[in-house]
């Protein structure tokens, strides 16, 4: 287990003891998700605007257009904030006061580099399509020189990162327990559904084994 020092801006102060700076455990949500919300601020407006994630090694990654405002900003050195998060349960308390949700998530803060030699663009281009659907690259042809030129790939450092998680059953006040009313914990989670062919596809194309 990696632990880093919190720092100012990582400190939890709202229920701190809901929260960690655990790198395997930043690792771990991350891995989960598909999306993260990556927060910044240009001229003086606040954006969250949400992207595919991966992670590789000790790096978070999205991607973009080279020529979008969010993906030239950040690989300007825009400092930046990206959220991942899972909701794993609603937590219904008997007050609406103490129901909550079951989560967990990690805030990474920083600056993103744009990953500019062309081998370590691809590979991370790579990790990015493995990760939001395994097995599926050794399936795709390769990208072109003009597809790679047109895709920035940033790496985030999880360096400057904190991790905040809630679970188990409803806080309520001692006053309330013996209230008429259920309580408890409605679980959620996020599954995959049937897969649906594209309508263009070619004749007998079978479904391969990884989906
Ligand atoms: C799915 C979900 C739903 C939530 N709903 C609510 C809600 O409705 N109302 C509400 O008040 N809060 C909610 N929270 C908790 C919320 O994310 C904050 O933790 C909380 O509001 C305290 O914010 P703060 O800025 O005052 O925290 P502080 O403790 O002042 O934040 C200090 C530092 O702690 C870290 N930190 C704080 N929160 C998180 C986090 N969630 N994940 C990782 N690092 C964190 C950051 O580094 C932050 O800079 C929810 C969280 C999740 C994941």
């Amino acid at each position: 287990m990696t632990e880093t020092n919190p720092t100012a801006d990582t400190r939890h102060r709202r229920v701190p003891e809901r929260g960690n700076h655990d790198f395997e455990r930043a690792c771990a949500i991350i891995d989960e998700a598909r999306v993260c919300h990556v927060g910044f601020t240009l001229e003086n407006q606040p954006y969250v605007v949400p992207m595919a994630v991966a992670r590789q090694g000790s790096d978070l990654l999205v991607h973009g257009s080279v020529v979008s405002r969010l993906i030239t900003s950040l690989a300007d050195g825009l400092p930046c904030c990206a959220t991942v998060t899972h909701l794993d349960g609603l937590v219904l308390a008997r007050s609406s006061f103490h129901s909550s949700m079951n989560y967990r998530s990690v805030m990474v803060f920083g600056k993103a580099q744009p990953i500019t030699d062309a081998d370590e663009k691809s590979t991370a281009l790579d990790a990015l399509v493995e990760h939001l659907a395994p097995g599926r690259l050794a399936d795709l042809r390769e990208s072109s020189r003009k597809e790679l030129n047109a895709t920035t790939i940033l790496k985030l450092p999880i360096e400057t990162f904190s991790v905040k998680a809630r679970t188990g059953p409803p806080s309520d006040a001692s006053y309330d327990i013996d209230l008429p009313v259920w309580a408890g914990v409605i679980p959620l989670t996020l599954t995959e559904g049937k897969p649906i062919g594209a309508p263009d596809m070619a004749d007998g194309i079978p479904l391969p084994d990884y989906l």
